[in-house]
């Protein structure tokens, strides 16, 4: 009957980056991405991208795809109408590797809303029809990414990331974008480049400028919880975490000690059942929510769009990975107009 799973499809693609992409961790020339395609019983499909960040999370492009292809026959025969089971159930079994638990759950979801005629979207809330993302400007020579942001506010975005890897350089790199960007509003990146002084010293040093800075992301160290809530509470911007939350225990613990103004969650990360209960958990407990992403193609995007809109509970969106990337995947659930991305509908995808 249909509902119930019969195969998986996993295929690995790569994208290049249209300019290497460097962050404090290292740099990115290329995106190696793999693609889930769920079929159902009735030929129904749901698909899902995986975007591994081996800085980030430890995961290399061939462990997922060998991962999928082995760990996911343990799901055939399984209906998708009992999601949250499978979800527990995935959990369990791409622990190791979280990229792969997104693009399975996603393909889930993706299926089950198929079946009924509807997008996952609509399944995750249906809150807003669209976001506005960032664009994110890399480390590079501080003329380039002055031009780089000059041309992403131009093109209309209206909040900009800018990554940092030391006090004195990423002070001058903010400043300088503020100067040519109206100090439209930015989210500094340091990918756990700072002691924790070091990071108060930074953003002291921007706000004694003016600067508008909306979000400090993960400054320290992931596991220096003591570093982050030292930041938070001397940085005269809201500091938000990173690498430093993969699961819910992750949020859960840092909540608890008071490390964070907000957390970024990236399905990559923590799939869709950890992202779930991730957003309840910082509504409870009043903590703000942003939402980023790894190298995903657009289809991979689609994922974070819907989980996004249809949650409706982020402040800040960052998800210009498949903007940064040369070619495009032609498998796209949103549109873009300017920093404006909006939610197709079930007729309009994986088209
Ligand atoms: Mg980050």
């Amino acid at each position: 009957m249909a509902f119930k799973i019969k195969a998986f499809e996993v295929s690995k693609k790569t994208y290049m980056y249209s300019k290497p992409f460097k962050i404090s961790l290292g740099a990115h020339f290329e995106s190696v991405n793999v693609e889930v395609k769920l079929i159902l019983d009735d030929g129904i499909f749901g698909l899902g991208e995986a975007s591994p960040s081996f800085l980030i999370s430890s995961e290399t492009p061939d462990m997922v795809e060998i991962g999928l292809k082995e760990l996911c026959q343990a799901l055939i025969g399984k209906d998708v109408r009992n999601y949250r089971k499978l979800f527990d159930e995935t959990d369990v079994i791409f622990k190791a590797i979280p990229s792969a638990k997104a693009a399975v759950q996603y393909a889930i979801i993706d299926a089950l809303t198929a079946s009924l005629g509807i997008t996952p979207f609509e399944f995750f809330g249906g809150s807003r029809d669209s976001i506005y993302t960032d664009k994110t400007v890399g480390i590079d020579e501080i003329e380039n990414m002055v031009e780089e942001a000059r041309s992403i506010y131009a093109e209309g975005f209206r909040t900009i990331k800018i990554k940092v890897g030391s006090v004195e350089k990423g002070v001058k790199s903010v400043e300088k974008i503020a100067e040519v960007t109206g100090n439209t509003g930015y989210i500094v990146d340091a990918n756990q480049a700072f002691k924790a002084k070091e990071a108060v010293e930074l953003s002291r040093k921007l706000y004694e400028k003016g600067i508008n800075v909306v979000l400090l992301e993960q400054p320290v160290h992931r596991k220096d919880y003591d570093g982050l809530k030292f930041v938070r509470q001397n940085s005269p911007y809201p500091v938000a975490a990173d690498e430093a939350v993969f699961e819910k225990y992750d949020a859960f613990k840092l909540i608890q000690n008071g490390c964070v103004d907000y957390i970024n969650i990236k399905l990559m990360k923590s799939g869709i059942s950890d992202a779930l209960a991730i957003v309840e958990m910082a509504k409870s407990a009043g903590v703000g929510l942003m939402i980023g992403c790894m190298g995903e193609s657009s289809l991979g995007i689609t994922q974070s769009v819907d989980f996004a809109a249809g949650t409706g509970a982020f402040s800040y969106h960052d998800l210009d990975a498949s903007l940064m990337l040369k070619e495009e995947n032609p498998l796209k659930g949103f549109e873009r107009d300017k920093d404006e991305l909006k939610i197709l509908g079930r007729d309009k995808r994986w088209k």
